[in-house]
């Protein structure tokens, strides 16, 4: 299976922003270990920004485009340099692709993108995508990385897209608020029902939440994989839900259909 991950910052950082060593070690293990069992593995890592929050000692997400643009351009070489050592003790090889918006758009820039990350499939490695986010305002960013992972697996085009996050999955109200809050296993259509679960933020040094997930679930469905969420502070989970066991909320593809598309 061509499988994309995507980890949220919440999983890959404290709310300090320095990295959170035993999520990254048990995620790189258990991802190397599908890698070896076959799988291809793409990994869109959101953190950049959180980690550069760490690394520069600032004390909470910036709001002005230079400062976190800054802190990205810090936390990116951190989080590579956590990724490339780590994937490096199983023998695994990653290679870093940073886009935009822009990037999904024009058709060029678009071929150009999708050329490398298959090469970089086809030999073997394993592509870390995040948004390019030192020069990416926010006319032509995608935002987040909900959706750029759901853009990233049309592209290669994946057979199963997967979310970790700070949460186990959709749930029937917000389960922060209220304890009768029940998981939703499955969804196979999104109705206006499931859209209106959807509120809330995301956490402190992501950008993420429920909403930017359905949208990447929309794309997903749309496209015609399926679509995970499940916690990131568990990934050896990740072996169940390859194994298309229930675990956190799954998004059933419609049949796909041939070709690719434009899914901005
Ligand atoms: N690209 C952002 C970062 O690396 C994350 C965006 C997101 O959390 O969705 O910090």
């Amino acid at each position: 299976m061509r499988i994309v991950v995507k980890v949220g910052t919440s999983t890959l950082a404290y709310p300090t922003g320095c990295p959170d060593i035993r999520h990254m070690e048990i995620l790189v293990k258990t991802l190397s270990d599908l890698k070896n069992a076959g799988h291809e593995i793409v990994l869109v890592s959101s953190g950049a920004i959180g980690m550069g929050v760490g690394r520069l000692s600032l004390k909470g997400r910036p709001e002005d485009m230079p400062t976190k643009q800054a802190a990205a351009s810090v936390g990116q070489c951190e989080l590579m340099y956590m990724y490339d050592k780590l994937f490096g003790e199983y023998n695994h090889i990653v290679g870093q692709i940073l886009l935009t918006g822009d990037d999904f758009t024009n058709e060029n820039r678009k071929n150009n993108f999708e050329n490398t990350i298959l090469r970089l499939i086809e030999f073997g490695a394993i592509p870390v995508v995040n948004e390019n986010d030192t020069i990416a305002t926010d006319e032509i960013s995608v935002g987040e990385n909900d959706t750029l992972a759901a853009l990233v697996a049309c592209s290669v085009d994946a057979d199963l897209l997967i979310l970790l996050s700070d949460i186990d999955g959709l749930y029937t109200k917000d389960p922060h608020k209220y304890s009768d809050a029940k998981l939703i296993p499955l969804v196979m259509e999104l109705t206006p029902e499931i859209q209106e679960l959807a509120e809330g933020e995301g956490s402190g040094l992501g950008t993420g939440g429920m909403i930017t997930k359905l949208h990447a679930a929309e794309i997903a469905m749309r496209h015609g994989f399926d679509m995970v969420i499940a916690n990131g502070a568990r990934p050896r989970r990740l072996y169940n839900i390859v194994e298309g066991e229930s675990v956190g909320t799954r998004f059933l593809g419609r049949e796909k259909k041939p070709g690719k598309e434009t899914a901005l």
